[in-house]
């Protein structure tokens, strides 16, 4: 078998990094191995219009059925990467088959970290791939009682999509306040009073103590607070961890060989642009050309219909200026350190991202030529 560039995983950072390598006029082979039976698509509708059931597996595709063929990009779907020998350049799959490479891309993105004791309960999920979309999409009922452990991003999407469509909500987060590490303290209230606004239970500085079950469902939470809250279903959203455990490696370490490239959620990265940037950096630095600057943190979000784009890092920020009203849903919030911008959000506002954009990069370019 020819060798060429293999990607292991097949998600975003997957198949941004294919298109620019055959953009970039790479003509050798291209494998890409999947474990899902589906083609490259899109994760974040998962939790929004794909969860809503307003879009269908089609619309969520990355690329229309019959690229891959056109452009020469094999796909291995089905199966999944379970080892690597780096040195020998060889990457085996659970199939038994061993795929030789030039080049590897490590994309294999994340899992979703897991909370003990929930194993085998039926009716506890998790929400990575669109096989537990559809499943958590059938149980999102009206009237149905859904807790959700963990109020980050997913957390507070789904939170919304479903009390949308009638179910009863509880968001249950074990910190004062939700998203730390995205957003500034006081839009971290403001997003938990939208939330309340749509009657979502929001349940801060709250832990799960214990988890009640029987005949393989989840019965009931018991909480920090005292309360036992009883449950219909349970979406486990706790944070995700890098899906690299078949590499039996660092694949930091690993990627300091040339041959070897990490891009996506693999990375530790969990945003969308940051997995299509690193996707076309693993194809730059195959096709020969110069590392491309890291690209500023940003991600968004859709909550009760408002569209919330942030930038940047706001910890440890000392000040927030707002222009617009917030309780009015269309606002945007800059958050100073030391009177310098180090994060924005941009809350129905999407025209005013290229702005924040600018203002946060114009700030930081002066700081990396200097360095
Ligand atoms: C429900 C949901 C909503 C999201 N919403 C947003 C949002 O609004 N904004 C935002 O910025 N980001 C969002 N994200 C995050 C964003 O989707 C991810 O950062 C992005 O998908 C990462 O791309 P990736 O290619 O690294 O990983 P993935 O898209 O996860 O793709 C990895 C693929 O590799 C496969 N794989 C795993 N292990 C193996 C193996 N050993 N062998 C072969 N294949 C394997 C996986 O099954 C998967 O198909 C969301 C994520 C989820 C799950």
């Amino acid at each position: 078998m020819t060798s060429g560039v293999v990607i292991a995983g097949g998600g975003l950072a997957a198949q941004r990094c294919a298109e620019a390598l055959r953009r970039g006029g790479w003509e050798g082979p291209l494998r890409i191995v999947g474990e899902e039976a589906m083609a490259p698509y899109d994760r974040p509708p998962l939790s929004k219009g794909f969860l809503s059931g307003d879009l269908d597996p089609a619309e969520i595709a990355l690329r229309p059925a019959g690229w891959h063929a056109e452009q020469g990009v094999e796909l291995l779907l089905g199966d999944r990467a379970s080892g690597l020998d780096p040195d020998r350049r060889l990457l085996l799959l659970a199939s038994g088959a061993t795929l030789p490479f030039e080049h590897l891309v490590i994309a294999t993105g994340g899992r979703a970290r897991e909370l003990p004791g929930a194993a085998g309960l039926a009716n506890v999920h998790r929400l990575r791939s669109i096989d537990d979309a559809a499943r958590l999409r059938a149980a999102l009922l009206p009237g149905a009682r859904l807790a959700v452990l963990g109020a980050g991003l997913i957390g507070q999407e789904v939170a919304a999509t479903a009390s949308a469509r009638g179910v009863r909500v509880t968001l249950i987060e074990a910190e004062p306040l939700p998203l730390a590490r995205a957003l500034h303290p006081r839009l971290a209230s403001w997003l938990v009073d939208l939330q309340r606004a749509h009657g979502v239970d929001v349940r801060l500085g709250t832990r799960l103590e214990r988890l009640e079950s029987g005949d393989s469902r989840l019965e009931a939470l018991h909480l920090s607070d005292g309360s036992r809250l009883e449950v219909d279903a349970l979406l486990v959203a706790i944070g995700v961890v890098p899906a690299t455990g078949w590499v039996g490696a660092d694949v930091h370490q690993l990627a300091r060989a040339p041959h070897i490239h990490v891009a996506g959620d693999a990375s530790g990265a969990n945003h969308w642009e940051a997995a299509v940037h690193q996707g076309r950096a693993a194809a730059g630095a195959i096709l020969g050309g110069a590392a491309p600057a890291p690209a500023l943190t940003s991600w968004w979000s859709d909550v009760h219909g408002v569209r919330l784009q942030g930038l940047g890092d706001p910890v440890g920020s000392d000040a927030l200026v707002v222009d617009g009203d917030p309780r009015g849903r269309s606002f945007t919030a800059v958050a100073l350190r030391r009177g310098s911008p180090v994060a924005a959000l941009a809350a129905g506002r999407p025209r005013e991202l290229p702005r924040l954009r600018k203002l946060l990069t114009d700030v930081h370019e002066p700081a990396k030529e200097a360095a």
